[in-house]
C-alpha cells in the first residue's frame, strides 16, 4: 500500500524539525532544470501528486502550499489533496510573496542547493531577509531522506552524435569557447545545461524521456581543457575515443573538489541553469563568479549547414508518416471506433516504420472535440475520448531522429465543420502564413514579428494566450532557447535557428485550433528592387493542412498563393516517400484552391 500524503508530510516535518528549519522547498526541477525529469528526481509529484512539468511546493510547519501556473489550475485541484496543501498561482501568488505572510522572523527555510539555480536562490532568500528569515541550504536533501522505494538514478551509455550529423568536432566547437572566454576574461565556465553540455561534446544521452541529453556538468576552461563530470558506467569505449582528444571525465562525485580547484579563478556562471550550490562552492573557494550566458546557448541555437540539412531531411520522413497517418484518420474516424489515445498509437506507429525514430521528442497530443481547447492537453490514464463526427481534433506531435527534432500541428475536421470552425481556422492559417512569409531586417526580435501571427484573429476580437513560437534543438530539447517568437523574446533571430510557428485560437468547452510547422532562419539576401538586405524563413515541416477547414474567401491572394505553393511543395517532396492510397490522398489533400 501506498503512503498517505499526511503520512508523507509528517516524516517530512519530523526531518525539518531536526534541522530546526520552519519550512523546505520541493521545486519540481532536478538538478538540471530540464523539462523533463527522470523517475528519482520527480519528488514533488512523489511528495503531492501533482505531475505537472512545472511547479513547486513549500512545507511549513502547520501548513504547506503547492505552487502552479496557469496551464495547471485544474490539474493540481484533481491530483493533489486540498486537506494537505493549498493552491497558489506561480506567476499571480509567486512562492516568494506567500512566505512574506507564512514565515516569521527569526524562522528557518531549508532547500536543496542543487535544485535552485542562482537566479532561484537569490529570490528566495530576498523574500526571507525582507521579514528577518533565513535562507538556508540543507545537507542532504529532505524528500530523499524519507522516500522509501525512491528508483535509483539510471546510468545510462552515452552515444557519440557523429560529425555528419552535428556538423563540426566537439574539438572545434571546445577551441571557440574557449576564445569567448578569454574575450570576456574569464578563466574558466560551468556548463549546467544538459542540452549545452551535449551539444558542446557531441554525445547524447537516455537518461530522461524525450530529450536526448546528457544529466552531466561539464567545466570548460580558457586553455580549451574541458572536464566532463559522468559516472564510470556511462562511458562507453566509443565514447571514451571521442573524449580522449577533448576532456577528462570526472566522476559526479567530484564536481565539488573540482569546483574548489577553481579558487581565486574568475569563473563564469549562467544563473538560469547552474545551481545555487556550484556559485557557494565557488565563493567559499574564493573564486570571482561573474554571471552571464551560456556560452554554448547561441551557437547551439544557431544551427551549421550539416544541421539545416539534417533538420530538413528528418521532417520529410517525419512528414510523410504524418500524412500517412492523416490518410489513415480520414479512413477510419468518420466510421467512429477511433479513440484519442489509438489515433496517437497509430501515429507513433508510422514514424517507428520510418526506421529511424530514436523516440518521440514529447508526449502526443491527441485532442477531440472540447480536448483541442486545452492547448496543453495530456492523455488520461485509463480510456480516453472517442473522435466524433463534425468534431475537430488536434494532434501536436513530433519525433527524435538522429538528423533532427520535430514538432508539428495539424488540425483537421472528421464529418463536416461548422461556419465558424472554418472563419477561425482560416484566421489561425493567416497567422501562420504570415510568419512563414515575412521578411525582415538584421537585429529583428521575435517579439517584433509576434503580432503578424495574431493580426487576422484580432481583427475578429479574437486572440490565443500563448506564444506564436519557440525555438528547437538539433536531435536535442523539443523547447530550446534563446530565442522565441512571442510578446515577451528579445533575442535577436539569427540565420541558422529553428523556431516553431504555432498561432492557435481555443473555445473552452467547444473546440480548439492549432496549425505548426518549424521554420529554418534563412541569411540576408536581396529583393527585387529593394534597398537592405533581408533575413526571412525557410519552411521546414510538409504535411498537408485541412482544406474542408478553409474558407478562401478571408485568404488573400499572396495567402493563396502561398498556401497552393505550399501544398503543392508538400506533393512534391512526399510523394516520392508515400504510396498506394495513401498517395491517392495526397493529391487530393494538396490539390490548389486557387
Ligand atoms: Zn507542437
Ligand atoms: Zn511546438
Amino acid at each position: 500500500m501506498s503512503e498517505t500524503t499526511a503520512a508523507k508530510l509528517k516524516k517530512l516535518r519530523a526531518q525539518m524539525q531536526a534541522q530546526k528549519l520552519a519550512g523546505y522547498v520541493v521545486p519540481r526541477q532536478d538538478e538540471f532544470q530540464g523539462e523533463y525529469v527522470a523517475a528519482y528526481a520527480e519528488r514533488l509529484k512523489w511528495l503531492s501528486g501533482f505531475s505537472g512539468s512545472w511547479g513547486t511546493a513549500i512545507v511549513l510547519a502547520k501548513k504547506a502550499a503547492v505552487f502552479v501556473d496557469g496551464r495547471y489550475t485544474t490539474q493540481v485541484r484533481e491530483q493533489v489533496e486540498a486537506k494537505a496543501f493549498s493552491f497558489h498561482h506561480l506567476i499571480d501568488e509567486p512562492p516568494q510573496a506567500w512566505l512574506k505572510t507564512a514565515l516569521k522572523k527569526g524562522d528557518a527555510l531549508g532547500y536543496d542547493p542543487m535544485l535552485l539555480t542562482v537566479a532561484d536562490a537569490r529570490r528566495y532568500a530576498q523574500a526571507c531577509a525582507e521579514i528577518g528569515a533565513k535562507f538556508v541550504p540543507a545537507d542532504k536533501n529532505l524528500v530523499d531522506a524519507i522516500w522509501e522505494g525512491q528508483p535509483a538514478r539510471s546510468r545510462l551509455p552515452l552515444f557519440v552524435q557523429p560529425e555528419k550529423y552535428a556538423g563540426k568536432s566537439a574539438k572545434a566547437k571546445l577551441k571557440d569557447i574557449a576564445a569567448g572566454l578569454k574575450k570576456q576574461r574569464c578563466d574558466a565556465v560551468v556548463l549546467a545545461e544538459p542540452s549545452s553540455v551535449a551539444w558542446v561534446f557531441n554525445l547524447r544521452g537516455r537518461d530522461v524521456p524525450f530529450t536526448p541529453v546528457v544529466l552531466a556538468y561539464a567545466i570548460l576552461h580558457q586553455s580549451g581543457k574541458a572536464e566532463l563530470f559522468v559516472a564510470p558506467e556511462q562511458v562507453t569505449p566509443e565514447v571514451k575515443k571521442a573524449l580522449a582528444a577533448v576532456a577528462t571525465v570526472h566522476s559526479p562525485a567530484t564536481l565539488v573538489q573540482r569546483l574548489k580547484a577553481l579558487g581565486r579563478k574568475k569563473v563564469l556562471l549562467d544563473e538560469g541553469s547552474a545551481p545555487e550550490k556550484v556559485r557557494q562552492v565557488l565563493v567559499a573557494a574564493k573564486a570571482l563568479v561573474t554571471l552571464g550566458a551560456d556560452p554554448c546557448t547561441m551557437p547551439k541555437a544557431q544551427k551549421n549547414a550539416v544541421e539545416a540539412q539534417g533538420a530538413r531531411d528528418a521532417q520529410l520522413r517525419d512528414g510523410a508518416a504524418l500524412s500517412n497517418f492523416l490518410h489513415w484518420l480520414s479512413v477510419e474516424a468518420p466510421k467512429g471506433g477511433v479513440s484519442e489515445a489509438m489515433a496517437a498509437a497509430k501515429l507513433a506507429d508510422f514514424r517507428k516504420a520510418t526506421g529511424k525514430l530514436e523516440d518521440l521528442s514529447f508526449e502526443t497530443i491527441p485532442a477531440s472535440g472540447p480536448h483541442a481547447a486545452i492547448p496543453h492537453y495530456h492523455l488520461p490514464e485509463g480510456p480516453s475520448r472517442m473522435l466524433k463526427r463534425d468534431e475537430i481534433f488536434l494532434i501536436d506531435s513530433g519525433g527524435q531522429y538522429r538528423d533532427g527534432t520535430t514538432d508539428v500541428t495539424r488540425t483537421v475536421i472528421v464529418g463536416t465543420p461548422s461556419a465558424e470552425m472554418r472563419d477561425r481556422f482560416t484566421r489561425v492559417l493567416k497567422g501562420m502564413i504570415a510568419i512563414s512569409r515575412v521578411r525582415f531586417p538584421a537585429g529583428t526580435t521575435g517579439a517584433h514579428i509576434d503580432a503578424l501571427a495574431r493580426a487576422g484573429l484580432w481583427e475578429a476580437g479574437l486572440d490565443f494566450d500563448h506564444g506564436t513560437g519557440h525555438g528547437i534543438g538539433s536531435y536535442l530539447s523539443v523547447h530550446e532557447g534563446p530565442a522565441r517568437i512571442s510578446k515577451a523574446n528579445h533575442v535577436v533571430l539569427k540565420p541558422g535557428m529553428i523556431l516553431s510557428d504555432e498561432p492557435g485560437y481555443y473555445k473552452p468547452g467547444h473546440y480548439g485550433i492549432r496549425i505548426e510547422n518549424l521554420l529554418l532562419v534563412t541569411a540576408p539576401s536581396a529583393i527585387a528592387g529593394g534597398e537592405r538586405e533581408m533575413l526571412g524563413f525557410e519552411t521546414l515541416t510538409f504535411a498537408p493542412i485541412d482544406r474542408a477547414l478553409i474558407e478562401t474567401k478571408l485568404l488573400t491572394r499572396d495567402d493563396l498563393r502561398w498556401l497552393d505553393a505550399y501544398h503543392a511543395e508538400v506533393l512534391a517532396k512526399l510523394g516520392p516517400l508515400m504510396g498506394g492510397a495513401a498517395l491517392d490522398w495526397l493529391k487530393t489533400a494538396c490539390a490548389p484552391l486557387g
